[in-house]
């Protein structure tokens, strides 16, 4: 793949995604909603059938701005989300709409300067039998296809200024889960409700040989700042 032009580059300083509460009750509502709806879907090969399928993957925009913290860390606040309705949703994947993403960074961009298209956001949901490796693999993590993704796709991305991914996974227990709150790790803040438990992590995207790619699995230089579900957090 040739050079192409995408910035910024890596921030050595580090990274720190705030994430308010309009745009974090939008988006566990999307996880929870893709998660336990059945979502009716035609068969593929015969328009006439229809499936329905819960647990399927769904996809959306971020919206907020950049700027730079105190020690020289990007800061990314993202204050609202727009699900995403044109993404083809799976149970295995989700299939975003790059016209849907160039859409919504031009409409906001000319109607509401004040906010930028800072990324995507998408969910994982796995299975009650699923739910034990989410913690031990990480399936909060960026998957392989996501990754190609983001880099085959780089110039389109980078020009949306996609710099965000936010990834949700979801499971269901058995049982109710106590209502509790934690910053799992430095990018991933983990939120039980009923008896469903998410994963919201957080991945900054960053030019290295021409193309886009993004922190990796518990990368200790991104903080993800979820203050409606842990209240605020002092990072500085
Ligand atoms: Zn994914």
């Amino acid at each position: 793949m040739p050079t192409i032009d995408v910035s910024p580059k890596r921030n050595l300083n580090g990274y720190i995604v705030s994430v308010s509460e309009v745009a974090f009750i939008e988006t566990i509502l999307s996880a929870y909603e893709a998660y336990t709806v059945n979502h009716i879907t035609p068969i593929q090969g015969n328009a006439n059938r229809y499936m329905r399928r819960k647990e399927v993957e769904t996809h959306g925009s971020l919206f907020g701005n950049f700027s730079t913290g105190p020690n020289g860390e990007t800061l990314c606040t993202i204050n609202f989300v727009s699900a995403d309705t044109s993404a083809v949703q799976g149970q295995g994947g989700v299939e975003p709409n790059l016209e849907c993403m160039d859409m919504k960074h031009s409409f906001v961009q000319e109607c509401w300067p004040y906010y930028k298209r800072v990324g995507s956001f998408h969910t994982h949901p796995y299975s009650t039998d699923e739910r034990n490796d989410v913690t031990i693999d990480g399936l909060y993590d960026l998957s392989h296809d996501d990754r190609e993704y983001i880099r085959i796709n780089s110039r389109k991305l980078s020009g949306f200024g996609n710099y965000i991914e936010i990834v949700v996974a979801v499971t269901e227990y058995i049982n109710k889960l106590n209502r509790v709150a934690v910053q799992a790790c430095s990018n991933t803040v983990r939120y039980d409700y009923g008896k469903f438990r998410f994963w919201m992590s957080a991945y900054c995207c960053f030019e290295e040989n021409g193309t886009l790619r993004a922190t990796d699995l518990k990368d200790t230089s991104v903080h993800l700042v979820c203050p409606a579900a842990l209240g605020q957090t002092m990072i500085f």
